[in-house]
């Protein structure tokens, strides 16, 4: 099984309270922006704006 280099592992962070409450994947060519995009925080109860961390 070949090594899969191009996906790095990621977290998602609340803009909101800046929680981090997600990690994930992303193929680094196909995202070579910061990921954005919204999703539930449990801290605010409600979806907010999470941003790529490093
Ligand atoms: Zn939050």
């Amino acid at each position: 099984m070949a090594k899969n280099e191009k996906r790095v592992k990621i977290t998602l962070a609340c803009e909101d309270c800046k929680r981090r409450n997600y990690i994930t994947t992303k193929n680094k060519q196909n995202d070579r922006e910061r990921m954005e995009i919204q999703k539930y925080c449990r801290w605010d109860k409600k979806h907010t704006l999470h941003k790529e961390t490093r």
